[in-house]
């Protein structure tokens, strides 16, 4: 009963929701969103609606958002959950849209295991229990395919969080291999922690030897973004994103003959 209710109002939602079109267009023209064939833009754009009755998406220190600016948000946040369940964000409810990237004072622990206390410019942030915030020029300047995706890294933190701290293990779906996942990415995870203490560059944000949770985030934004990299890297994740994700970014570029220009992005 509660099910058909909800779809019942859902249903109304996408009925009198006026989408104002240029902008969705040109949103759907965006390298991120390349290689939608017309049945996941039709999903991506239901989403989108649903995702913007559920969530108030509103700007801090009177920033006033306009049409665009929500939708380039929403159609970001709902790419991540396009084949999953729709409920997969029900479980928090703002966004708060900051003009500009924003300060943190944060206490964190140094290679020798010291604890120090600084500012840090953020671009993203995601409270457990909490809110979402968003620096817009950082959105903004996330739609380009390179690798950086402020709104894909907090969504990944917020399906992360689903069963407690975002640590690079969220709730896996049926039939996936939670031993296989750990060995997989904790694997992952001290190799390029490695590289990243030697200064080798692989193209691939070095904000990920953070810790495991940032390690996920940052490599769900190159699973959407820059899959054949990623690939290239680690074999073993591109099939555990894939299935967690329920997608196939590497196969949408390939038909959308979009690798060129990612394989073009300085990797090697
Ligand atoms: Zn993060």
């Amino acid at each position: 009963m509660f099910h058909f209710l909800r779809q019942r109002r859902r249903n109304k939602q996408l009925r009198e929701f006026e989408m104002p079109q240029d902008a969705w267009r040109y949103l759907l023209a965006q390298p991120l969103f390349a290689g939608l064939d017309k049945d996941e833009q039709e999903r991506l754009r239901q989403q989108v609606i649903w995702f913007l009755h559920e969530k108030s998406v509103f700007g801090a220190d009177d920033m006033q958002l306009t049409p665009y600016q929500r939708l380039a948000i929403a159609a970001q946040a709902c790419l991540p959950v396009l084949n999953l369940d729709v409920d997969s964000y029900a479980d928090w409810r703002s966004i708060i849209v900051q003009p500009r990237a924003f300060r943190r004072q944060e206490r964190f622990r140094d290679e020798y295991g010291l604890v120090h206390e600084g500012q840090r410019m953020l671009a993203g942030e995601a409270r457990h229990d909490g809110p979402v915030l968003l620096s817009w020029p950082d959105v903004a300047g996330s739609l380009d395919c390179d690798g950086w995706n402020v709104v894909i890294h907090e969504m990944a933190h917020k399906l992360d969080m689903k069963n407690g701290d975002a640590n690079g293990f969220p709730p896996l779906h049926r039939g996936m291999s939670e031993a296989q996942w750990t060995l997989e990415f904790k694997r992952a995870y001290l190799d390029f922690c490695e590289k990243v203490d030697h200064g080798i560059d692989i193209g691939i944000n070095s904000y990920g030897a953070t810790n495991p949770g940032e390690f996920f985030a940052v490599l769900s934004e190159y699973f959407f973004e820059l899959p054949a990299l990623l690939q290239h890297h680690y074999p073993a994740l591109y099939p555990l994103l894939s299935q967690f994700y329920r997608q196939d970014p590497l196969q949408r570029q390939q038909s959308a003959g979009q690798l060129h220009a990612a394989s073009g992005y300085g990797w090697h």
